[in-house]
């Protein structure tokens, strides 16, 4: 029988559940055997307890539960080529040659990396007689399939990765929250979300909200932003609003890559408008709780086409990465994802912002 590896990597989302759930049901019903690794990379390096066969059972009530229940770490060990070998070693102790991965890029390259050296890496390992000669014979390709689990929504050649929209919901509804008490009071509230280097959860909060301004990392607001933010503000004011909501991404930065901190904007808001100003960073809320019913949904279909992908792929075609694009769920060239997302920091990196918006709507436009 078949054996299909399935881990989470990197930061955690809600929505990983369901994904890891999806992917042990189907290797079961498409008659092949299903092992959790838990605690990520970590899990490969050192093997043992760490990777469990995982029975239909095993995973019931997970499609709702936020988090991991897999576990996740960062792992250093499996950044150096001697962490990949034992990880080899042990995935083939247990007669494993597919793995799902469930992460964000970083888990994703490492993933790529490992695929391209198995060869290499059994070889040496049956050198060493560490593993037999039939052993590496019968594993010689590593099947490896990514599944993007991320609330920042950072990953090119895909719509929406799993997490991020329990995550946007989770921020307005606590936007919600600062509205009533903001609007009672008539203060104006700098709210700090999530995203690192990416803007989506900001946008998206500060549509869904009608937040009066919000920061983003792709597009730094204009040189004169403090006094654009500060008529934007009074104008909306006069209009009649009782309250002032700011969102700022954690990346925000201005156009000399200068962070954007929430006490300069609310020394603004107090000082030049006169407003009570509160900061709130929302914080870890933002990752926890349970999944929304898309991640449910975008976990299962995903994890369920992952396994399709793990059963069809030959020795010759590129690692998939399982995408949503126009509510389609798609296979798209890992390297070629991970290439486009890193595309986009550089980028920023190098303070071509409207080259920045241009690719990332580009790829909307896709
Ligand atoms: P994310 O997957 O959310 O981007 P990280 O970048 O922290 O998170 O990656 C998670 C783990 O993936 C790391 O702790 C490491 O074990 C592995 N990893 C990341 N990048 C690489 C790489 N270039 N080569 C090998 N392993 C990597």
């Amino acid at each position: 029988k078949r054996r299909i590896g399935v881990m989470t990597s990197g930061g955690d989302a809600p929505g990983m559940n369901g994904a890891v759930r999806a992917v042990v049901r189907m290797s079961i019903a498409k008659g092949c055997e299903a092992y959790g690794v838990y605690e990520g990379y970590e899990g490969l390096v050192q093997g043992g307890d760490l990777i469990k066969k995982m029975s239909w059972d095993d995973v019931r009530g997970w499609l709702s539960e936020g988090g991991t229940l897999i576990g996740t770490a960062r792992c250093p060990a499996f950044r150096e080529r001697d962490g990949r070998r034992k990880a080899a070693k042990n995935m083939i102790m247990k007669g494993i040659d597919a793995l799902v991965i469930i992460g964000g890029d970083g888990s994703l390259t490492g993933a790529d990396k490992f695929r391209s050296e198995w060869p290499e890496l059994l070889s040496e390992l049956v050198k060493q007689g560490e593993i037999r000669k039939e052993q590496a014979e019968s594993h010689k390709h590593l099947n490896i399939v990514g599944m993007v689990g991320s609330i920042d929504n950072d990953m090119s050649l895909t719509d929406a990765t799993i997490g991020c929209y329990s995550s946007l919901g989770r921020i307005c509804q606590m936007v919600d929250y600062i509205d009533a008490t903001a609007s009672s009071h008539q203060r104006a509230f700098v709210i700090e979300v999530m995203g690192r280097h990416c803007g989506w959860l900001a946008l998206m909060s500060g549509v869904s909200t009608g937040a009066d301004f919000v920061f983003l990392p792709e597009r730094p607001p204009p040189v004169e932003w403090e006094k654009q933010m500060c008529s934007i503000v009074s104008k909306h004011r006069k209009l009649g609003k009782r309250k002032t909501i700011v969102i700022i991404a954690e990346g925000a930065h201005d156009r000399q890559l200068k962070p954007i901190k929430a006490s300069r904007v609310k020394d603004l808001l107090s000082n030049d408008l006169g407003l009570d100003t509160r900061i709130t960073t929302l914080g870890h809320v933002q990752r926890g709780g349970n999944a929304c019913a898309y991640d449910r949904i975008l976990s299962t279909l995903q994890g369920v086409e992952a396994v399709k992908a793990v059963l069809e792929s030959e020795p010759s075609t590129p690692s998939p990465m399982i995408s949503i694009i126009e509510n389609k769920i798609v296979r798209r060239p890992l390297v070629e994802a991970v290439a486009a997302t890193n595309k986009v920091a550089e980028l920023i990196e190098n303070k071509k912002f409207e080259e920045a918006i241009t690719m990332r709507d580009a790829e909307f436009a896709e």
